[in-house]
């Protein structure tokens, strides 16, 4: 399926300059959202994945619909104060200062295989941060999957120790 259709490419938002890719058009078509779930719900499967591991927000709008598709769990990544019981934090560099994100402690069990989910990896900082702290709970980070990977951002580069997959590239 030719999923590019379906994003909404936004010029100059948030700020001048950025072409945001808007995914709210694919989730509004319900055989793009379900075929492209499905597609990375395979990949998923395909890494023996126990668990699935996104950050708020579009991370869990991939993630739950993955997990659920595969029966298993899904393990959510919030900004620091969002999360009920005790958690531990990474901190990750944005364009202009840095962000904490936060997981439950007690939410992956160590030797578990975690996929991490995204909308989209641009500098790859999020799912860097999401990573380490999957890592620190011993989880083992058996792939990342995004629906829209920005390959002109390079954050493959700073992910290269983990298996990638997106179901769409930007040049
Ligand atoms: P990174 O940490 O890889 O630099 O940025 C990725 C994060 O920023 C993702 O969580 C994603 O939701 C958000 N993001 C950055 N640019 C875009 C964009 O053009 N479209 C969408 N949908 N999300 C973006």
């Amino acid at each position: 399926m030719d999923y590019k259709q379906y994003i909404t490419i936004v010029e100059d938002w948030p700020q001048e300059g950025i072409r945001f890719k808007d995914i709210t058009t694919l989730m509004q078509n319900g055989t793009a959202y379900k075929r492209a779930v499905e597609e990375l719900a395979v990949y998923a499967k395909e890494k023996q994945a126990d668990v699935i591991v996104g950050p708020e927000a579009r991370g869990f709008v991939v993630g739950c619909p993955i997990a659920t598709e595969l029966e298993i769990g899904f393990v959510p990544v919030r900004k620091k104060g969002k999360l009920p019981r005790e958690v531990i934090e990474a901190n990750y560099g944005l364009e202009y200062g840095k962000d904490c994100l936060t997981i439950h402690k007690d939410s992956i069990q160590p030797g578990q295989r975690v996929v991490i989910t995204d909308d989209l990896l641009a500098t790859g900082g999020t799912i860097e941060a999401t990573a380490k702290m999957v890592e620190q709970l011993g989880g083992k980070v058996v792939g990342i999957a995004f629906l829209i990977e920005l390959a002109y951002i390079g954050g493959r580069d700073k992910l290269k120790q983990y298996d990638l997959f997106s179901l769409m590239s930007y040049e």
